[in-house]
């Protein structure tokens, strides 16, 4: 995983987002990894699923808020890995800029790793609001790399 894509889409000079300090390591929450969801009021509102994998937070938009309860598959489409910083970045990125709008957390908290496929995540989620274990499967949407991502039983 690379964060080559996380630096070339921004001009730090101009956006208050986070620069990955290389050695200064996170606090990882025991138990789990971390995982967070911003909720990005951007040209469209979409809610930023973020779990922390290999040492960088793998990265989904969802266009519609995360269910709570089984039964509901929202739409995931991945999107450039992220530095472990960003889990605690809120701010408001100007105008003209990639991402422009503003980023506040909707939740976070650690994580259990159940199943981490190529195509299949399945978590134990440990946030305020998501809680329980939830599945991220890879399928493909209007022939686009997208995912589902939905709580399942425990
Ligand atoms: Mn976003």
């Amino acid at each position: 995983m690379t964060l080559e894509e996380y630096y070339q889409k921004r001009d730090f000079r101009k956006t208050p987002e986070p620069v990955a300090s290389p050695g200064k390591s996170k606090e990882i929450p025991a138990g789990g990894r971390i995982f967070v969801v911003q909720e990005h009021d951007s040209t469209h509102l979409h809610y930023d699923l973020r779990l922390e994998i290999g040492g960088v937070l793998r990265s989904w938009a969802l266009p519609k808020e995360p269910p709570l309860e089984e039964g509901v598959k929202r739409l995931a489409i991945p999107t450039e890995d992220h530095p472990l910083e960003y889990a605690d970045f809120e701010g408001t990125i100007p105008e003209g800029h990639y991402g422009a709008g503003t980023v506040k957390t909707w939740d976070r908290g650690g994580y259990e790793p159940l199943e981490m496929g190529e195509d299949r995540l399945v978590v134990g989620l440990q946030g305020r609001k998501l809680q329980g274990r939830y599945a991220l499967i890879r399928t493909k949407f209007r022939g686009k790399d997208s995912w589902l991502f939905f709580r399942t039983k425990s």
